[in-house]
């Protein structure tokens, strides 16, 4: 049997990382079990479905690598084959129109409610051998309701939260049909699920109360359910679900913010599931150890120092030539074009950055002006030094070459005849060349740097 899952998510925000959860997983499953991914986008809510919630979905989707098999495929552009197994169902009997009016459901409720008795539809044009059912209202137009089984349980093993059984008579025959024809939700889920020949569904736990409705409707159709997991809730930093409502972030301002797709998958994975206590892995590691056993049971907590940390991770191990184009992005929306220098420039500095942004504003120092703060001119570039700021540019125009040793031996020369430490040159050098005082080792740096550029930030002191 070919494994197959499906990401299904509804166009209706922006998808932010606890959405993208539920994409990984069954991509992963998918993958490692060599199996096919599909994307189903679930937009048949069109007042809160958009297109700029697709493109979110699409291109955070891209970023990350969680490549599809099979769709997009839309829902909206499914309606007739819905509308043809609605019609099929309709003919061997298994829905029933029901014409009770908006206003005599509201009452029943209010009736269930006061009599304290759960809400639920009563049955009133559920067609029985021997019943009579009330007379159609003129000119009313039903909705379709599935004629949900009587009796009995229906029952599946999750395989997050183990076996779960709900009694039949809990469930409404619930309406699939609207008075104007178009199918609901739970019923589209179920012919996609089919048609899509999908054997794994992988998804929030928000759904769990859909599932005994949908297994219902798959055996209706002669079909057996696929293996369902349904995942906890990913919470926010506050232990709220996390929601758009309550500052979630779309995914792909996570790119934005240069953190790595690969550190991602990473963070993300460990979001929920487990391999051991493995903290730092690659995504060819994480195929090969994805697995349904090992989903976690509890809700699992956003921590937005513990991914920067899994990007920093994954950032100091990363190969600079593969970093550079990365940086390359930062630094074009900045304006900045790079050069050959730049994978250089990422080795030197990558192990102090924890996203490609901040290797992007060590990277401009290369690319444009730096403008040393007040304080740091004010603390580093005294009188005192000036003169050896002085000493150090003419010695480095000399210079036979610009290379790293060449580069040392000036500053050598220019701390002996000025009677200071390394420290006490270095410092002004930094502020000026840099912007600030903490760089990596000096030599190194301004051999990155064009020579003439080096001399003319040096004679701003
Ligand atoms: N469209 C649903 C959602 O975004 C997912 C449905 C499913 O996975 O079955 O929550």
């Amino acid at each position: 049997m070919t494994i197959r899952t499906r990401f299904a998510p509804s166009p209706t925000g922006f998808i932010h990382l606890g959405n993208i959860r539920s994409a990984l997983y069954p991509w992963a499953f998918a993958r490692s079990q060599k199996g096919d991914f599909i994307l189903r986008i679930e937009d048949t809510d069109l007042e809160r479905s958009s297109q700029a919630a697709v493109d979110v979905i699409l291109e955070g989707m891209a970023w990350l690598g969680l490549d599809h098999d099979e769709g997009p495929f839309y829902q909206m552009q499914r309606m007739d084959r819905y509308k043809q197994v609605l019609a099929e169902m309709q003919a061997q009997g298994l829905v029933y129109p029901c014409y009770m009016s908006v206003e005599e459901l509201d009452a029943l409720r209010e009736r269930q409610m006061a009599a304290k008795e759960k809400p639920r539809y009563d049955g009133t044009w559920r067609p029985e051998p021997g019943k009579i059912l009330p007379p159609v209202p003129e000119g009313g137009k039903p909705v379709l309701r599935f004629k949900n089984p009587q009796g009995g349980v229906v029952a599946w093993d999750d395989k997050v939260k183990g076996r779960i059984e709900i009694r039949n008579d809990e469930l409404d025959d619930l309406v699939i049909a609207r008075p104007d024809g178009t199918p609901t939700y739970n019923f589209c889920v179920v012919v996609d699920d089919i048609d899509m020949r999908i054997t794994h569904v992988i998804r929030g736990d928000d759904h769990v109360n859909n599932t005994p409705r949908q297994i219902n409707i798959f055996r209706a159709l002669g079909k057996e359910p696929p293996v369902y997991a349904h995942l906890p809730t990913v919470l926010n930093e506050q232990g709220e679900k996390m929601s758009k409502r309550n500052g979630a972030k779309p995914v792909t301002q996570y790119r934005d913010e240069g953190y790595l797709p690969d550190a991602m998958v990473n963070y993300l994975a460990r979001l929920g599931w487990s391999h051991g206590d493995d903290e730092i892995f690659s995504r060819e590691q994480f195929l090969e150890w994805f697995d349904l056993d090992h989903l976690g049971r509890s809700a699992a907590q956003f921590d937005e120092a513990k991914l920067r940390w899994v990007n920093a991770q994954h950032l100091k191990a990363m190969a600079d030539e593969a970093l550079a184009p990365l940086v390359a992005e930062q630094l074009s929306k900045r304006g900045i074009t790079a050069d050959d220098r730049l994978p250089r420039i990422c080795a030197l500095f990558q192990d102090r950055c924890d996203t490609t942004v901040a290797l992007a504003n060590w990277a401009a120092a290369f690319y444009t002006d730096v403008n040393p703060s007040a304080e740091e001119r004010a603390q580093h570039i005294t009188e005192a030094v000036k003169p050896a700021l002085a000493a150090l540019a003419s010695a480095l125009a000399e210079l036979a070459s610009w290379d790293k040793a060449a580069i040392s031996t000036a500053l050598k020369a220019v701390l002996a005849a000025h009677g200071l430490k390394m420290p006490q040159l270095a410092m002004p050098v930094r502020v000026l060349v840099m912007g600030t005082a903490q760089t990596p080792s000096l030599d190194a740096v301004l051999e990155l740097q064009s020579r003439e550029l080096v001399i003319a930030r040096l004679q701003k002191a």
